[in-house]
């Protein structure tokens, strides 16, 4: 399972401690940064928009020679969008069913998933039961409206394009899940769920060393992830420089990690408050 001690050495005295402000995140460490992964809806999007500041902040990160990897459980048909279009290295899509980048020496999209054609087909006929009785037994919830552009996973909306649902229903949806042997994970707005052990986590550290040659077990104190959700939990217990932007907050009684930092403002702005800390870090003369 995912083990939870902080890599970091160097301020191991405040390394137990979670959602401390951004701005104590030492000018020193935040130098050491070499790349930011970070989810999307919530995270860098602000009440389902991408605003022009949020995209901004992305765009400097990766001027600033930053590795920009988005860590989404948006689907492959956004995915396919992203890697082509925004300002980012790569995007690991469908909570980490594949990751997509655009190979610019070969001219092409690519796209590494982590199950075989066989066990993703496999996957989907198993979820056609689970749909069916979400539906059947969870009144209001609906399926998402990006569910015909995903290639591994099922999306149930409980907050998206259909009235927000109350938290018994999203836990009886995640039960369905499990009761079927699936793993499911709660986003801002969907519960997502699959088969097979992989995560946001496992497939970053795949694509990590893959698609990139580095050893992130080795490296993670040199990347941060940033996030609001259940579904990056996996992440905030891994990376001790995790930052949750402010709405992380309203989901952290469900969270089995709480990231190590957490911005003043919530959602895109929080984003952009980060990629500030973290180009402030880089232009600092002292450091
Ligand atoms: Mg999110």
């Amino acid at each position: 399972m995912i083990r939870i001690d902080t890599a970091s050495s160097e301020s191991s005295s405040m390394s137990d401690q979670r959602l401390l402000p951004l701005s104590a995140f030492p000018i020193a460490d935040r130098r050491q940064i070499r790349g930011v992964f970070t989810d999307i809806d919530e995270t860098v999007t602000t009440d389902g928009s991408l605003t022009a500041q949020a995209y901004a902040a992305l765009e400097a990160l990766k001027r600033a020679g930053l590795l920009v990897v988005p860590v989404t459980g948006r689907p492959a048909g956004w995915c396919d969008h992203i890697a082509r279009m925004w300002p980012v290295d790569a995007v690991v899509g469908e909570n980490g069913a594949f990751w997509m980048w655009l190979d610019r020496r070969a001219g092409k999209l690519c796209t590494r998933f982590v199950q075989s054609d066989a066990e993703r087909a496999d996957g989907q006929r198993r979820l056609q039961a689970v749909r069916a009785q979400v539906l059947r037994e969870v009144p209001g919830a609906g399926i998402a409206s990006d569910q015909p552009y995903r290639l591994a996973d099922l999306a149930v909306d409980f907050c998206e394009d259909v009235p927000a649902l109350p938290r018994a229903a999203v836990d009886r949806i995640v039960a369905i899940f499990a009761a079927h042997g699936a793993q499911a994970k709660i986003s801002s707005i969907h519960v997502n769920g699959w088969f097979g052990d992989y995560d946001k986590l496992t497939t970053t550290r795949l694509m990590m060393r893959e698609l990139f040659n580095i050893d992130l077990d080795a490296e993670r104190a040199r990347y941060v992830f940033s996030g609001d959700s259940p579904n990056d939990a996996p992440m905030f217990g891994y990376f001790p420089n995790a930052t949750g932007v402010a709405n992380v907050r309203d989901f952290a009684d469900r969270m089995p990690h709480l990231p190590r930092w957490i911005t003043q403002a919530r959602s895109g702005a929080g984003f952009a408050e980060l990629a500030q800390a973290l180009l402030d870090g880089r232009n600092d003369p002292s450091s």
